[in-house]
């Protein structure tokens, strides 16, 4: 991280959160003893079982995973930052969970940069309609922008797509208050070291860190 930032010349911070999915407990007490402060699950059940090992909870906890609407009470109730919103129905529920609990829930917009069919995130065109309704949303409060990139064999490849996030993510932040849009989460084990050089503050590092995962 610290050598893609010096390439890029940046003298600011990026956030390393741990991405801990299928990993236990054991590793992610290990993983904070090693000043990690923040990790990201992707299934909000998971995530809140592992909470209980950690009773004076000091980590920041990431929901990265797609989140279904029938989740979202869940999610709302125990993660910092949801990465994943992507639709209208997915906005305004989650509004609603954090109204009855008296939060305002923080998230990022996620977006599927790089059009692939398979994949979450809304779409380019629907972005600037989402953002007007997270505008109006009283109970959440949009910290930013999330993506993927495909899974490309040659890394480099990943650059422009990337590079549109950024783009987008700047014109993102006029849309809301003043220093409201600070977070730019993209990058993964494969390809963060180019998303850091590409203005990335956030990235979700798993293999990298954990070493691979048994599913
Ligand atoms: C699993 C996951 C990651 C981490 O992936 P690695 O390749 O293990 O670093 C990051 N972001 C999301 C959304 C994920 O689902």
């Amino acid at each position: 991280m610290a050598s893609a930032m010096a390439r890029a010349g940046r003298v600011d911070t990026v956030t390393l959160v741990a991405v801990t999915k299928n990993h236990p407990v054991e590793d992610m007490i290990e993983a904070a003893s090693c000043g990690v402060t923040d990790v990201g699950e992707n299934r909000v059940k998971e995530g809140t079982d592992k909470q209980k090992a950690f009773p004076d909870n000091k980590l920041k906890w990431h929901l990265i995973g797609h989140l279904q609407t029938n989740k979202v009470k869940q999610a709302v109730a125990h993660f910092d930052l949801i990465h994943s919103v992507d639709s209208q129905h997915l906005l305004a529920a989650i509004d609603k969970e954090a109204e009855k609990i008296g939060k305002v829930q923080d998230i990022l917009l996620q977006v599927n940069v790089a059009r692939e069919e398979s994949k979450t995130g809304a779409a380019v065109e629907e972005f600037p309609k989402l953002c007007c309704l997270a505008k109006e949303a009283q109970h959440v409060r949009v910290c930013g922008f999330m993506c993927m990139a495909p899974n490309f064999e040659n890394v480099e490849e990943t650059r422009p797509v990337f590079r549109i996030a950024k783009a987008l993510y700047d014109d993102m932040k006029g849309k809301f208050p003043d220093g409201q849009v600070r977070y730019l989460s993209m990058g993964m084990t494969h390809d963060f070291e180019i998303a850091i050089e590409e203005g990335a503050n956030i990235v979700r590092v798993g293999t990298a860190i954990f070493g691979p995962r048994n599913y």
